[in-house]
């Protein structure tokens, strides 16, 4: 077994955004500005976005966060969003998901202007994702992406079996995978709550990626020898074990599944990490206007 290191891998690829950060700071006098809105206060969603800002300052961009109660009404959402895009100095714009049940939060992601939409989750980025054009890809997927290159894992004509069918995860890796590119040319099979013996799909795969949501989901007998095994999983449980008061699981049952697998990420340390650099790509590319010239 092999491990799909994300702390190994985020913090070279960081590198590279970090110089090319500071050569966009000295052309354009200002840094990468990345602007994250957070309603609420859910514990999950504070500390990712906490994580994101602290590695924008990281890598050199500048960022800020916009926090709402949780009463805040769609209306005064959408006001905000409509200011931050239409103001220059800001670059790229996510709002954290989930968000509270009386925002939708289709009418929140579609009143992000397309070319700040670094969460890639904009129908237009979606769309050209689906076309192979250049656009924002969603930043877990992106991650999971750039996992695989970097470790030059093998993906032509391999089957690949994606768990979960989520508009920010499953949906758009399995575009990804089936795409006419490097890493990609996969054969996929997309599951969901609804497949029928879920067990017997899975064992097919030579790359299976889990996103379920769902503590230790995938087990040893779901796996085949060698698979190539992605964990998008991060299920918190209290725990007096950590200093944190949590402890972070993953949708594949690791101790198990390890031995069998060729490569394997880990949870914590593999796919979270990748997303922050997803994140960073493309909030970088929307400075620099390359996917989307700026105005
Ligand atoms: P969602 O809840 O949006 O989607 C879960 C998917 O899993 C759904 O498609 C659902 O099917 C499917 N599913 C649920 N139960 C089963 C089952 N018994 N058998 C087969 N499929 C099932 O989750 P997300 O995609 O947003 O997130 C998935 C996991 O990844 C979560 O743990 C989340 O915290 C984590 N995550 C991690 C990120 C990272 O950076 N590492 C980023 C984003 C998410 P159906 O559609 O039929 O309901």
């Amino acid at each position: 077994m092999n491990l799909l290191d994300g702390k190994l891998v985020s913090a070279k690829i960081k590198e590279d955004i970090k110089k090319d950060a500071a050569d966009f700071t000295a052309q354009a006098g200002r840094k990468p500005h990345l602007v994250a809105i957070l309603v609420g206060n859910d514990g999950g969603s504070e500390t990712y976005v906490a994580s994101k800002m602290r590695n924008c300052e990281l890598v050199g961009f500048e960022s800020t966060n916009i926090r709402y109660d949780v009463d805040v009404t769609e209306e005064q959402l959408i006001a905000k969003i409509q200011e931050i895009n239409a103001d220059a100095s800001i670059d790229g714009l996510i709002v954290q998901l989930p968000l509270p049940k009386h925002i939708d939060p289709d009418k929140i992601t579609e009143a992000i202007d397309y070319r700040k939409d670094v969460d890639g989750f904009h129908p237009i980025n979606l769309g050209r994702m689906q076309r192979n054009l250049p656009c924002f890809i969603p930043a877990t997927p992106y991650g999971i992406m750039l996992m695989l290159d970097y470790y030059k894992i093998e993906t032509a004509g391999k089957h690949a079996v994606v768990v979960g069918r989520s508009n920010i995860v499953g949906s758009p890796m399995s575009i990804l995978l089936a795409r006419n590119a490097n890493p990609g040319n996969c054969t996929v099979t997309l599951t969901h709550s609804r497949t029928k013996d879920l067990k017997t799909e899975v064992l097919r795969a030579d790359i299976i990626v889990a996103a379920i949501g769902k503590k230790n989901f995938v087990t040893a007998d779901m796996v085949k020898d060698d698979a190539v095994v992605i964990d998008v999983g991060i299920n918190r449980e209290d725990s007096i074990e950590t200093k944190s008061g949590f402890k972070l699981y993953g949708d594949v049952d690791f101790d198990q599944v390890a031995p069998k697998a060729s490569w394997i990420t880990p949870v914590p340390g593999g796919v979270g990490l990748m997303t922050i650099v997803g994140l960073l790509k493309n909030t970088l590319e929307a400075a620099k206007g390359t996917i989307y010239p700026r105005s």
